[in-house]
């Protein structure tokens, strides 16, 4: 049988217990969402869900072909200048999702005989991005500006090092302005993935390069996601007109894929403006966290000090951690469960989510919760 081999992989995870599953999600889940990526609860906002709707009538429910053919809509368009200036840059160039803009922005700029220095935190959409990358990679320790420096010392011409911003696991931040200053050193572009930055960190939630200062640099390109604080769907890669220009001619999830549905275009667009009009939206998802992260410390739980609005807390294992998540589920509450092979062995996680939105009694049952479901 030609795919029976898969029955022995199935087999190996099932006596792991480390069997994934779908678990369709009603409309009406009677759960507290710690789970999901809503940072400022924008998801199910009038205004969002208007500008979704509003957009679909307009324009309806496909954008019918490839962004060069018929994909790209005067939504499109206004979509892209807006995200290009609410966080500083240049230019923007949107995609289907996070995961394209990644895969597109590592491949078109490491070509042949380039080299992407790549944090070993990173993300698995930046991860197959330098594997299909035609440039060659040198993975390097975690949040290590040193360890970049040694990997930029070994190669003589173009390169880019990649990274995270906010790291989806452990929620801690990149040393963002220690990279930039390492990759000026030697000539090297920087590439920063800041989907959990947006609407977050800097300024009214314009994002970690511009809290670094690092907004429109020549030297910086950065990919964001419309699927976590923009409560959409979609991805985005911003930088220098040049930059987004070579994409444009050059990225292949850009050329080959259908452009993004209009829906999710007019919702992103509600959401920058919510975020322009409401920026105290940041400040509060970072708030939550931070209370989150007290209170957790506080009952004894091991929890990573958050630098975004995404809380960790460290299980004792992978089996551990998911009877853990089950077990708030059972009580009432929706956590993310990180565990090989998704994450290296040896790490696993519950993964909380600061929404804005979360009040004090939520944050506090929340926090009971977990400390009364603990291994
Ligand atoms: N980068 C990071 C750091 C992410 O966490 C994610 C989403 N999990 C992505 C990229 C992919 O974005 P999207 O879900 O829009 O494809």
């Amino acid at each position: 049988m030609a795919f029976g081999w898969i029955d022995e992989q199935a087999e190996q995870r099932r006596r792991a217990g480390l069997v994934r599953t779908l678990r369709p999600r009603p409309a009406d889940s009677p759960l507290l969402d710690l789970a999901s990526n809503d940072y400022l609860g924008l998801a199910h906002h009038p205004e969002v869900v208007e500008g979704a709707a509003d957009a679909a009538r307009t324009w309806g429910g496909g954008s019918t072909g490839s962004r060069l053919v018929t994909g790209t809509t005067e939504l499109h368009a206004q979509l892209e200048r807006e995200l290009a200036e609410f966080c500083g840059f240049e230019a923007a160039l949107v995609f289907s999702s996070g995961y394209a803009a990644n895969l597109a922005a590592v491949t078109t700029l490491a070509p042949h005989g380039s080299l992407v220095v790549s944090d070993a935190g990173n993300h698995a959409s930046l991860i197959d991005g330098c594997r299909l990358a035609r440039g060659a990679t040198q993975v390097v320790g975690h949040a290590d500006p040193d360890g970049v420096r040694k990997a930029l010392r070994t190669h003589d011409g173009q390169a880019v090092v990649v990274s995270d911003s906010v790291f989806s696991v452990d929620g801690d931040a990149a040393p963002v302005g220690a990279l930039a200053q390492a990759c000026r050193e030697f000539g090297a572009g920087l590439l920063l993935d800041d989907a959990h930055g947006l609407g977050v960190l800097g300024d009214g939630g314009r994002g970690a390069p511009y809290a670094a200062g690092l907004a429109g640099s020549e030297d910086v390109v950065v990919t964001v996601t419309l699927s976590k604080s923009l409560g959409s769907q979609g991805g985005a890669v911003l930088g220098p007109a040049r930059v987004i220009d070579h994409l444009v001619n050059a990225a292949r999830t850009f050329i080959f894929d259908t452009g993004l549905a209009p829906a999710a275009a007019g919702a992103a667009l509600a959401a920058l403006t919510l975020l322009r009009r409401e920026p105290e939206r940041a400040a509060r998802a970072r708030a939550v966290a931070s209370e989150l992260h007290t209170r957790l410390t506080a009952a004894g739980l091991e929890a990573v000090r958050p630098d975004a609005a995404v809380v960790s807390v460290r299980a004792p294992s992978p089996e551990a951690a998911v009877q853990w998540a089950a077990d708030c589920r059972t009580a009432g509450l929706a956590v993310g469960c990180f565990r090989p092979p998704s994450v290296p062995d040896g790490i696993s996680r519950l993964r909380l989510t600061a929404r804005a939105d979360l009040s004090g009694a939520e944050i506090e049952r929340a926090v009971r919760v977990i400390g009364e479901t603990r291994p």
